[in-house]
């Protein structure tokens, strides 16, 4: 496509500033005796990302997706895979020859999970996701949670009923508190009281829950978090819960884009405004002629423009249509120009849709 080897837009990770995140993590977590899944989804599972995970010393590598499992798998990674989104029918086959653990909430699956183990000769890890009120994935009914666990542990030959978890803050936006996790613990209890063993792990939710282990209220018997934008960006903690999160690097991704067109404008359309590129109408503001820069990223590549955040003083995000991003530079100090490079910070949402986008070019550092 072009002779000149760097090309945007692109995203840049920077392995260091995002093992530094890691090892914080781990290390907290681990004084408290709980052990991380690495989250690769966030960041499209890219291999070397994931890599940091594993030797950051993570109990495993996860993400809801087979593909980047599979991509971390073909990069050598040998760190314990999990699956977090509960298996799909037409999954089963690539669940077990991919991953060693998955988080699960239907007896059907587990069924089909051990048929499969059988046929592939391979022994398979389970943890039975429990509802907790967020009403996304999990056993709601106790009764029907506690025959999956004896189904599991003792008609189901090649499945290790590993644990229990909960995943809260993602639908219900139901908060974790010390309260929602002894009701883990408690149904935890219940399922080793019927089978007459522990459990090996109580996964105590994703990085909503990481709150608690900063302010030392987690229990003690949770030993489990999987955790993804709280290590690569930990920026949620810091804008939703006002958490102190400077000792974690909020750039370890970077997005740049390229100028295209530069010129003086008008700030407010110009005719009779009707619908923009995606059938709704913008908000303009009458700013008079201004200075304004066109460059080559759109909504295509990261879904929510005002999501991005420009790094550069006087750059501001006007807009977007689905392959043009529209800049403000009227107070910028440098004297942006056609070829040049502008860089933003981003949020959870932009990193999984930019890091998806077969258009945007992913450089580790
Ligand atoms: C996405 C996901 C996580 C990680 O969530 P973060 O907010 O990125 O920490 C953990 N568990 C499950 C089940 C998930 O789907």
């Amino acid at each position: 496509m072009s002779n000149s080897e760097i090309r945007y837009p692109m995203v840049e990770l920077d392995l260091k500033k995002f093992r530094h995140n890691i090892d914080q993590v781990v290390q907290i977590c681990g004084k408290q005796g709980i052990g991380i899944a690495g989250v690769i989804k966030g960041f499209t599972g890219i291999p070397e990302g994931a890599n940091q995970f594993a030797e950051a010393g993570c109990d495993f590598i996860a993400s809801s997706r087979l593909e980047q499992i599979e991509g971390a798998i073909k990069f050598g990674i040998k760190t314990p895979f999990m699956l977090i989104r509960v298996p799909m029918l037409s999954e089963i086959k690539d669940v077990i020859r991919l991953t060693q653990i998955s988080l699960n909430s239907e007896a059907e699956v587990l069924k089909a999970l051990n048929e499969e183990c059988i046929r592939q000769q391979k022994k398979h890890r389970v943890i039975l996701m429990i509802d907790l009120g967020d009403l996304r994935e999990g056993f709601w009914d106790k009764k029907e949670l506690l025959d999956a666990a004896l189904l599991v542990e003792n008609e189901l030959s090649h499945l290790e009923l590993a644990g229990v978890g909960t995943n809260l803050g993602c639908y219900g936006s139901v908060a974790a508190t010390p309260e929602k996790m002894e009701e883990l613990i408690r149904d935890a209890e219940m399922i080793e009281k019927a089978i007459g063993r522990k459990l090996d792990i109580i996964s105590g939710g994703a990085t909503t829950s990481f709150p608690l282990v900063l302010n030392g209220t987690m229990p003690k018997r949770i030993n489990n978090l999987r955790m993804g934008e709280g290590i690569i960006l930990a920026k949620d903690l810091r804008d939703l819960w006002g958490l102190d999160m400077s000792f974690m690097n909020q750039d370890a991704f970077t997005l740049r884009a390229e100028v295209i067109e530069v010129k003086n404008k008008p700030s407010y359309p110009v005719g009779e405004i009707t619908f923009d590129a995606f059938g709704g109408t913008g908000t303009y503001v009458d700013r008079g002629i201004r200075k304004r820069a066109l460059l080559g990223l759109g909504k295509v590549d990261v879904a929510f423009p005002d999501m991005i955040y420009p790094r550069e003083k006087g750059v501001e995000v006007l807009g977007a249509s689905s392959d043009h991003l529209i800049i403000d530079i009227e107070e910028c100090e440098r004297d942006i120009k056609v070829g040049d490079v502008v860089e933003f910070d981003l949020c959870y949402a932009t990193i999984v849709f930019a890091t998806n986008s077969p258009n945007v070019r992913i450089v580790c550092k």
